[in-house]
């Protein structure tokens, strides 16, 4: 059987959004993940100062997240999560919520009613969108964020557009992709009023999907090793090795820097390098205990003009009462006293939370995501050697470095080879 099936390196949303397809198709795959928890980038983690499981780092989704979200439900049919119509409640007043209207009023009629703009800012924001819109959301080639947002307003930058571009790209607006920001834009506020929900999980990200996907694989019958960190993969005349067992194909679901090995051993130098200097991206977390009763307004809030960019108050969503997470996208390396020292101050000042939290931690991960910036070539799925695939959220997608774009490429694998695989019998 060994040289039927298929391997996959690792069990990230990619990955695992790729052994799900095949499975459903009645291929035999092998998964191998490095790490003991499933999950990649997007996993479960515990602290020693924290009874309950957190986050390797704070994730939301849309409801523009359709790979994404069929992919959870198929395996994982109820899932834990706040499922929220459009808003944002930024810290100094500004406030949207999309209108109970179809898409793309819902979301025009939400920005001209915004409480916290001036009516001229307001039209500003619907004109952008006006205006995109009928340019079928194609940015000048190579242009920035920045130059795109040329029109509107320091506070519309500010407030609203600078916020998103960051959650989104993890990319300064100087230099992320004007294309890939409209693409966000145009696809959860444009099509359906749904793709604009806000998808915040109520538990643990491995336990949201990952861990669901390794039942259904494993009760599928299919082989998983975790713990297991592929070293080799040569090819053959008649498959791939993956560290000496023989397969029909592999797919690499793993972030581009540990791809590069791989492609290296498989003499795409080339591809290798591209893959090893791609630049990347921090995203830090940090997480602050207050005293059970203290809780936000809103379980997600906005800040602009200071380092923390957004709060989670994970005792509305994961009933962890008086723990918060702050996310810095985008983030540049300051030394960790001053983070926890700048963001506990500006808790404090701008949403009223204690001076000093029962305690705090900082996770910082270094490459977040590659940076999206119109200069980026991401690599096609299918690669030189003819059963050697790439998926990960930094190959060809029109999305940024998201749970959608790691699930897409993951799907778009598994269709290459079936495709393949129908040709060839
Ligand atoms: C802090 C943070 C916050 C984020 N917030 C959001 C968000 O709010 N919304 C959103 O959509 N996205 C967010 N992202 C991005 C999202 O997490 C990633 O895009 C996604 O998880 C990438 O998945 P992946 O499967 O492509 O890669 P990975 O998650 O990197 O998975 C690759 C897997 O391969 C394994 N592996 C590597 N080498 C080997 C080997 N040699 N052998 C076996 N296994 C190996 C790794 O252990 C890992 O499990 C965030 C990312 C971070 C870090």
């Amino acid at each position: 059987m060994s040289d039927r099936r298929v391997a996959i390196i690792g069990a990230g949303w990619a990955g695992l959004a790729a052994a799900i397809t095949l499975t459903q198709h009645q291929i035999p795959v092998t998964v191998y993940e490095a790490g003991r928890v499933a999950g990649g980038r997007a996993r479960r983690i515990h602290l020693p100062e924290h009874d309950h499981p957190l986050d390797n780092g704070q994730h939301i989704l849309t409801g523009a997240y359709h790979t994404c979200l069929k992919l959870i439900q198929a395996v994982n049919p109820d899932p834990e999560w706040l499922r929220l119509p459009l808003q944002l409640h930024m810290h100094q007043g500004l406030s949207l919520h999309a209108a109970a209207l179809p898409a793309p009023l819902h979301s025009l009629v939400g920005l001209l009613s915004a409480k916290g703009l001036t009516w001229e800012a307001r039209w500003q924001a619907v004109l952008f969108m006006l205006h995109w819109h009928i340019r079928q959301f194609k940015a000048p080639p190579h242009s920035t964020v920045a130059e795109l947002l040329r029109t509107q307003s320091r506070t519309l930058v500010t407030c609203l557009w600078e916020p998103l571009c960051l959650a989104t790209l993890n990319t300064p607006i100087q230099t992320a992709s004007a294309q890939v920001f409209l693409n966000v834009i145009r696809d959860s506020l444009t099509r359906r009023r749904s793709d604009s929900d806000l998808i915040i999980p109520t538990t643990d990200l491995t336990a949201l999907f990952p861990e669901p996907a390794l039942r259904f694989l494993s009760n599928s019958g299919q082989q998983i090793h975790m713990g297991h960190r592929v070293k080799q993969v040569k090819s053959e005349a008649n498959g791939l090795l993956v560290d000496g067992h023989l397969y029909r194909a592999v797919i690499c679901a793993t972030a581009p820097w540990h791809a590069y090995p791989f492609l290296q051993q498989l003499g795409m130098t080339t591809l290798a390098d591209q893959l090893h200097t791609m630049p990347t991206q921090a995203i830090a977390t940090l997480w602050l205990q207050y005293n059970t009763n203290i809780r936000l307004p809103q379980v997600m809030t906005g800040m602009t003009g200071t380092l923390a960019q957004w709060v989670f108050d994970r005792g509305q969503s994961h009933g962890q009462h008086g723990l918060m997470a702050v996310v810095i996208s985008a983030e540049s390396g300051q030394p960790v006293t001053d983070i926890h020292r700048t963001i506990t101050h500006e808790l404090h000042h701008h949403l009223g939370l204690p001076a000093t939290p029962v305690w705090r931690k900082l996770i910082r991960e270094q490459r977040a995501t590659f940076a999206c910036t119109p200069q980026i070539t991401r690599p096609q799925h299918i690669t030189d050697i003819p059963n050697f695939y790439l998926a990960g959220d930094y190959t060809a997608s029109p999305y940024p470095a998201t749970l959608e774009a790691a699930c897409q490429s993951g799907l778009q694998c598994a269709i290459h080879l079936l495709q393949r695989h129908q040709r060839s019998s």
